[in-house]
C-alpha cells in the first residue's frame, strides 16, 4: 500500500509518500509560503531530480492540489493515478482528551476536532484545513489522524492537574497535555528494539529537542510525563519559547513592555528562549558558534537549556522510581555533539554517562554511553512521519 502522510502548518503543508511494502519514501516534500505573495513547493522524489515550482499559492486546496500533480507529474512524479494513493495520514496536534490514539476520519471524527480548536487555536485550525482540501480533493481515499497529544493521555490525573479551581479543569479542558506524542512513542518503541529488551520492562527518558523541546518520561512503553503542558509552551526552555516561568511574570510584562493581551502569547512563543537569552538566534548551530567565540550570553542560553533538561530528567527519575534507557532525538539531540556532553554531565548519580567517542555521531542511531553502562544513553533519529504512516497503514 501507498501512504501519502500530510503535515499542515498555518502557512505551510509538508508530505511525503511511502510505499509500505518496504517502508521507503516514494518521494518527499515541503509546500510552503501558502496565501503570501509568492508561494514555492520544494518536490523530491527518491530516485530523480529536485523540483522547485514558485507561483501564488491563495490556499491549502491549491496546495494540496499542487502537491498532487507534483506527484502525478509525467517527469518527475512518481505515481500515475490518484487511486494509487491507498489512504492518508494527517498529523492533528492537539486531540484533548477526546483522542488518545490515531482515529479514521469521520464526519463524527471531523466534529470533535473543530471542538478542540477552542483550546488550540493556534495549531489546529491549519490541521482541519489541510484535512479538508485532501478530502474535496481525494473524496474516496481513507484518511486517518495522528495527534501530537494521544501518547500522552496514559499521563496520570494528578501529573496533568494544574493547581488551579478544578471548574477551570471541567469548564475550559485546562490541564496538561503534552506534545510531540508521535516523536515520544517513535523513538522509545525504536529504542526498545535497539537495546533487545521489551519495553514494558523499561524506564525511559526520551528527549525531543528541536526548535520546540520535550522530555517524556515512558515507563513499560506508556508516557506517564511530557514536559509540555496545556500548549507546547510549557516546559524546557526553547528556540523561541520561554518554557516554564513564575506566571506571574506574564502580567508583570505585559504592564510594563506595555503588550496587550491579543499579542502576549505570541511574545512569549516567539521572542524568548534561547533567542531572547543569548539575542543571538533561536538556531542552536548559530548560538553554539558564538559561544564559541566567546559570546557570554549565547554560552549562557546553553547553559539555561542544558540545566532545565537536567532538571526536568531528575524529576522524572524520581516520577518513575528508575531509569534504564535515555534517548536523544529532534534536531540539536540528534546532531548536537555539545549538547548532549553538556546534558549527561554529571548524571553519574543516575548511571548516565557518555562515551566521547561514541558519542561523535550525527543523525543516527547510535549508543553513546560507555559498554555496560548501567543507564544505556542512545540518540535514535525520529521519523514522525513513518509513524503516521504506520498508524494509517494498521487503521485502514
Ligand atoms: P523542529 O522542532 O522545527 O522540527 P528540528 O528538530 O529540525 O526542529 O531541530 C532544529 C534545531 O536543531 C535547530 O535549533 C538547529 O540548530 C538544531 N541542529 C540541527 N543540526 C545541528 C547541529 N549539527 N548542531 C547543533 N544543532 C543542530
Amino acid at each position: 500500500m501507498k501512504v501519502l502522510v500530510i503535515n499542515c502548518g498555518s502557512s505551510s503543508l509538508k508530505y511525503q509518500l511511502f510505499n509500505m511494502k518496504n517502508k521507503s519514501v516514494m518521494a518527499k516534500g515541503l509546500v510552503e509560503r501558502i496565501g503570501l505573495e509568492v508561494g514555492m513547493l520544494k518536490h523530491q522524489p527518491a530516485d530523480k531530480d529536485k523540483v522547485e515550482i514558485s507561483e501564488n499559492i491563495p490556499n491549502h486546496r491549491v496546495a494540496v492540489k499542487m502537491m498532487l500533480d507534483a506527484l502525478l507529474d509525467k517527469d518527475h512524479g512518481v505515481i500515475k493515478d490518484v487511486s494509487e494513493i491507498g489512504a492518508v495520514g494527517h498529523r492533528v496536534v492537539h486531540g484533548a482528551e477526546k483522542f488518545s490514539g490515531s482515529v479514521k476520519i469521520t464526519d463524527e471524527v471531523m466534529d470533535v476536532l473543530k471542538e478542540c480548536v477552542e483550546i488550540a487555536p493556534l495549531h489546529n485550525p491549519p490541521n482541519i484545513i489541510g484535512i479538508e482540501a485532501a478530502k474535496e480533493l481525494m473524496p474516496d481515499v481513507p484518511m486517518v489522524g495522528v495527534f501530537d497529544t494521544a501518547f500522552h493521555q496514559t499521563m496520570p490525573e494528578y501529573a496533568y492537574m494544574y493547581g488551579l479551581p478544578y471548574e477551570l479543569y471541567e469548564k475550559y479542558s485546562i490541564r496538561r497535555y503534552g506534545f510531540h506524542g508521535t516523536s515520544h512513542r517513535f523513538v522509545s518503541i525504536e529504542a526498545a528494539k535497539f537495546v533487545n529488551k521489551p519495553i514494558e520492562q523499561l524506564n525511559m527518558l526520551t528527549l525531543h529537542l528541536g526548535n520546540g523541546s520535550s522530555i517524556s518520561a515512558v515507563k513499560n512503553g506508556k508516557s506517564i510525563e511530557n514536559s509540555m503542558g496545556f500548549t507546547p509552551l510549557e516546559g524546557i526552555v526553547m528556540g523561541t519559547r520561554c518554557g516554564n516561568i513564575d506566571p506571574t511574570i506574564v502580567a508583570y510584562i505585559m504592564q510594563k513592555e506595555n503588550i496587550p493581551v491579543d499579542k502576549i502569547n505570541d511574545y512569549l512563543n516567539k521572542k524568548c528562549g534561547v533567542l531572547g537569552i543569548s539575542g543571538v538566534s533561536s538556531d542552536f548551530r548559530d548560538i553554539e558558534e558564538a559561544a564559541n567565540k566567546g559570546n557570554k550570553r549565547a554560552k549562557l542560553a546553553l547553559d539555561v537549556f542544558a540545566y532545565q533538561a537536567k532538571k526536568i530528567m531528575g524529576s522524572y527519575v524520581a516520577a518513575m522510581n528508575g531509569l534504564d534507557v535515555v534517548v536523544f532525538t529532534g534536531g540539536i539531540g540528534e546532531n548536537s555533539i555539545t549538547m548532549r556532553q553538556s546534558i549527561c554531565g554529571n548524571m553519574d548519580y543516575f548511571g548516565i554517562e557518555i562515551d566521547d567517542e561514541k558519542n561523535n555521531v550525527r543523525g543516527k542511531q547510535a549508543e553513546i554511553s560507555p559498554d555496560n553502562a548501567k543507564t544505556k544513553v542512545l540518540v535514535i533519529p525520529t521519523n514522525e512521519e513513518l509513524m503516521i504512516a504506520l498508524d494509517t497503514v494498521s487503521l485502514v
